[in-house]
């Protein structure tokens, strides 16, 4: 019997190249710099200009506004094949930062707003922020004490953000708070602050376990005035913004932790193959090789259902439980082929002597990027029991 429904599981012969320039870009490019960055926490400033180069920071913006308008499936595949082969996955939370950026202008921005400030991010010429948490607030945004009162023309920004990615280093910063603190969620709106503003500072700047070099900043406003021109979207939708602009990025997220444990397989691999224990390799014992092949099959199940998500987006639909299922999956992915890779190189594994400590690193801590893991499982189950079921039959 043939089936008339379209289902295909291959990439398009453009996905395909694309797929490959990418990892040669990684490779020879982003993996050199790899080891560097993670020893002295600092960014270099020439990533940024080398993605821009490549067109990564383009591939959220329209093309009306000078990007090249791909969609979110082509921008995990990019994520995946810059972390596997670059071996840095903190190099591309820069390009994360900037697309939490240009998703919230593309869904709520005026034609003004987009025309005036997604040509200069889509050439890579503006590095741009997200600030959403707070030192009190991560989870339960709804609860966030940055506040901004009206004043004529202008609204006063006051309040505090932590573990902005690269807001350092940012031009702008896409902030939320709240106009109305009585009303909840429905009291928050989304602003464009640019840093060059009289009263942003940022406070302190967060070393990590992992992902070293993404320069997780705490930032203050101090009574920053901003232009009415800067609400993106109108009083009361800035948290509906965050959630919608999160619903892509945690796709394209996935496509990074994907990479990350494809990166972690690989090592583990390698290693099980060339270690000699017992007169035999490493990877001729079932407590090891089984492990390993599990790694495979996480790694191939998130990235489906990764795609999955990208693709009910070009499709027009909303994916926003489809997504949390994606990041549960990737984020398992990272974790257990970052473990595995740790076991596998017994206590050399957590020597600086081979990669896979770094790995292990990065692994913990970016599966709390862009909403945790429990977060994640909350808003499936949430869905799921809301679902009417039939008593099942005994
Ligand atoms: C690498 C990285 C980059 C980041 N970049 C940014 C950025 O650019 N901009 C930005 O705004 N934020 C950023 N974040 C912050 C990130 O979004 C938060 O860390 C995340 O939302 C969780 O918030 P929290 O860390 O304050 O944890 P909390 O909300 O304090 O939660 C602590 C723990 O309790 C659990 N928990 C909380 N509530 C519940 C519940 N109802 N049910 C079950 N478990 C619960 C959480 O899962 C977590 O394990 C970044 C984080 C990381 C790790």
């Amino acid at each position: 019997m043939t089936s008339n429904r379209q289902l295909g599981f291959s990439l398009t012969e453009g996905q395909e190249s694309f797929r490959q320039s990418v990892a040669t870009f990684s490779k020879n490019v982003i993996a050199p710099m790899a080891r560097e960055i993670d020893k002295t926490d600092r960014m270099p400033k020439q990533v940024w200009k080398l993605f821009g180069d490549q067109g990564y920071p383009a591939m959220p913006i329209p093309k009306k506004y000078g990007g090249t308008e791909q969609g979110l499936v082509e921008q995990s595949i990019m994520m995946e094949e810059v972390t596997a082969g670059g071996h840095s996955p903190v190099v591309i939370a820069l390009l994360e930062a900037a697309a939490l950026f240009s998703q919230s202008v593309n869904l709520a921005g005026t034609e003004k707003q987009k025309q005036t400030w997604l040509p200069e991010i889509a050439k890579g010429n503006i590095n741009a922020a997200f600030a959403l948490t707070e030192p009190g607030v991560g989870s339960d945004p709804a609860n966030m004490h940055t506040v901004a009162r009206r004043d004529g023309d202008f609204y006063v920004l006051s309040g505090a953000k932590r573990y902005v990615s690269f807001a350092g280093i940012s031009d702008f910063i896409m902030v939320f708070a709240k106009t109305d603190p009585t009303a909840g969620a429905k009291g928050v709106s989304a602003f464009m602050v640019e840093t060059s503003r009289p009263g942003f500072k940022i406070v302190d700047n967060i070393s990590c376990i992992g992902l070293r070099g993404h320069q997780d900043e705490e930032i203050e406003f101090h009574e920053v005035r901003i232009p009415l021109f800067n609400r993106i979207g109108e009083e009361g939708q800035g948290l509906k913004i965050a959630l919608s602009t999160l619903e892509k990025t945690r796709t394209t997220l996935c496509g990074g932790f994907i990479g990350l444990a494809r990166a972690s397989l690989e090592a583990a691999i390698w290693y099980a193959q060339n270690r000699i224990s017992f007169g035999k390799p490493l990877g001729d014992f079932q407590a090891l090789r089984f492990p390993i092949a599990e790694s495979e099959v996480k790694i191939e199940a998130a990235r489906l259902l990764t795609w999955r998500a990208g693709w009910l987006e070009d499709q027009g639909q909303p994916h926003a439980f489809e997504t949390a299922q994606a990041k549960i999956a990737a984020g398992e992915a990272m974790l257990h082929a970052a473990d595995t890779a740790f076991s596998v190189y017994g206590g050399f594994g957590g020597t600086q002597k081979y990669v896979v400590e770094r790995y292990y690193r990065d692994a913990k801590i970016w599966s709390y990027a862009q909403g945790s893991p429990e977060m994640m499982t909350e808003i499936v189950a949430r869905q799921l029991l809301k679902r009417q079921v039939p008593e099942p039959l005994i």
